[in-house]
């Protein structure tokens, strides 16, 4: 089963995905493509296989992405070949994509399970925002307004199944975990019924 994991920057989702990876028995974690440049605190072909723009172009020319996007400036995909893999071992794949990428397997993968993560309030938002102390308040606006269109588009797209907010991070894993286990479940009975 596929699980996208959507949500804008500022809401937790790293910490979400990574406790979801500890949690979830046969969960694994879609390492995607991108173009940014790493940064010290990435694991090089574990969080992401990071490509030049000319590999990641050849990529999308062979047609060996799932879905791709372009977010603040760098691209960012998923190859499709892993992903086949892992569901053929009946993994849970979880992929941390954003809304573009969302509505792409929305449109591909119509049994995936989409999942977006909610700040508590806008007020919130904002908070966690400063509180990271990396940008500058121009920046800091600017991230804020994104993230807000991001919510929009994701309520309106249509593309995501459930919405859970992070108002308390060890209540939002557990209910995400909850959802994942429903899903299984009614898949399964699907299957044996
Ligand atoms: P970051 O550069 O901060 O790791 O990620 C920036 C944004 O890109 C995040 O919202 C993340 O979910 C999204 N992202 C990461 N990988 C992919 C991908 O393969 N496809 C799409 N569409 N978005 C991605």
């Amino acid at each position: 089963m596929m699980v996208v994991i959507s949500g804008p920057s500022g809401v937790g989702k790293s910490t979400v995905v990574h406790e979801l990876l500890e949690r979830i028995p046969g969960a694994c974690f879609s390492i995607s493509a991108t173009t940014r440049p790493s940064t010290r605190a990435d694991r090089p072909g574990k969080d992401y296989h990071f490509l030049s723009a000319e590999e990641f172009q050849r990529h999308v020319d062979a047609g060996d992405f799932l879905e791709h996007a372009v977010y603040a400036g760098n691209r960012y995909g998923t190859l499709i070949a892993p992903i086949r893999e892992q569901l053929a071992q009946s993994r849970i794949v979880i992929l941390d994509i954003d809304v573009q990428g969302g509505v792409q397997i929305h449109n591909k993968m119509r049994d995936a399970l989409a999942i977006f993560i909610l700040p508590p309030s806008n007020e919130a938002l904002l908070e966690r925002l400063r509180s990271r102390k990396r940008e500058s308040e121009e920046i800091i606006q600017m991230r804020y307004r994104e993230a807000r269109r991001e919510i929009e588009q994701a309520h309106s797209s249509g593309a995501y199944n459930e919405f859970v907010i992070n108002d308390d991070l060890e209540r939002a894993i557990t209910e995400i975990e909850s959802i994942v286990a429903n899903e299984q479940a009614r898949r399964s009975q699907l299957n044996t019924g």
